[in-house]
């Protein structure tokens, strides 16, 4: 449910924007509370209009689908604000979680025993409690080290598709520190350092080493870069998600051809195996969200336009 503070932010928007239909879009994990927030958003005197469709991320916007169908604003709820132009106004909830941290680190603290510089990382839902756990680090003489991202909004803050955070400051560590729910986001990490990365997890509360992952998940890089090498036809895949879309995809597609590939440019919304079915390719390059290629299974090799 969204708290008094929400609620202000909603309304002060909605008379900014003289707003009269809202487009309520929430995370699969709040759909069981939709019904109640588009009522409790309803008492503001508006109408809502619940988007139900899945929601990836805050990259995820239906902006113009709602614009179309009458809405004058959209109230997004779970993630931090990505881009700044819509066609829309948005008013972004943040979304926070009260687990305590920093009673896990305490019992689970002898896992880092060995690394004394840590750069530290979390998810939107638990950015507020990142100053406590780097003053609980520094109490067991740990040098902290929070880096700023460049998609993310927060210091510390990474996202499936954005780890520039740690990344951009991995040179002081000796290891990385990912607090939070479920292994999406420190596996995202894993992928793009060869520091070792760790899990607090809020879900078995303890603190686990990602080495194995690490290992597999690089050598799974350099497998797909050579299928890339070696194949003919190269099936680009674009989406029209705006936080997701590449523009520069007919760029990317001639200077494939220029070494002597095949290619051709597809384009849905979300991107799924079906939407490729009777389609002739050796390799699918990813221009839409970096981390589809481990969600979904397709039937040919998937690489990101990043890696190759
Ligand atoms: S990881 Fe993918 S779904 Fe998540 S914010 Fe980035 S582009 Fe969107």
């Amino acid at each position: 449910m969204l708290s008094s503070d929400n609620i202000n932010t909603i309304e002060k928007s909605i008379i900014k924007h003289n707003a009269k239909v809202i487009a309520l879009q929430v995370p699969e994990g709040l759909k069981t509370k939709v019904q109640a927030i588009a009522g409790q958003i309803e008492k503001l005197t508006v109408d809502v209009l619940i988007f139900a469709d899945p929601c990836f991320g805050a990259c995820d916007i239906p902006s113009m689908q709602m614009k179309n169908i009458g809405c004058d604003m959209i109230v997004h709820i779970g993630h931090s604000e990505m881009i700044k132009k819509h066609s829309l106004p948005i008013v972004y909830i943040e979304y926070f979680s009260d687990t305590d941290i920093t009673e896990i680190l305490e019992k689970e603290i002898n896992q880092l025993k060995n690394y004394k510089n840590i750069a530290l990382a979390t998810s939107i839902q638990h950015i507020k409690q990142l100053p406590k756990v780097s003053d609980l680090l520094k109490t067991h003489q740990k040098m902290v080290h929070i880096g700023k991202p460049k998609i993310a909004k927060h210091l510390g803050q990474v996202l499936g598709c954005d780890q520039s955070a740690v990344i951009s400051i991995q040179d002081k560590a000796d290891c990385i520190l990912y607090c939070g729910t479920g292994r999406f986001h420190a596996l995202g990490i894993a992928k793009k350092t060869d520091l070792p990365v760790f899990l607090l997890s809020l879900e078995d509360k303890k603190i686990h080493t990602l080495k194995k992952e690490q290992f597999t998940l690089q050598k799974k890089n350099i497998i797909r870069k050579a299928k890339y090498d070696n194949a003919k036809v190269i099936c680009i895949v674009a989406t029209t998600k705006p936080g997701q879309m590449n523009k520069n995809v007919v760029e990317i597609k001639k200077k494939i051809e220029k070494k002597g590939k095949r290619a051709f440019i597809v384009v849905m919304d979300v991107i799924k195996p079906e939407s490729l079915l009777g389609m002739d390719y050796d390799i699918i390059l990813n221009t839409a969200c970096p981390r589809i290629e481990e969600d979904v299974v397709f039937k040919k090799p998937i690489i990101n336009a990043t890696d190759i």
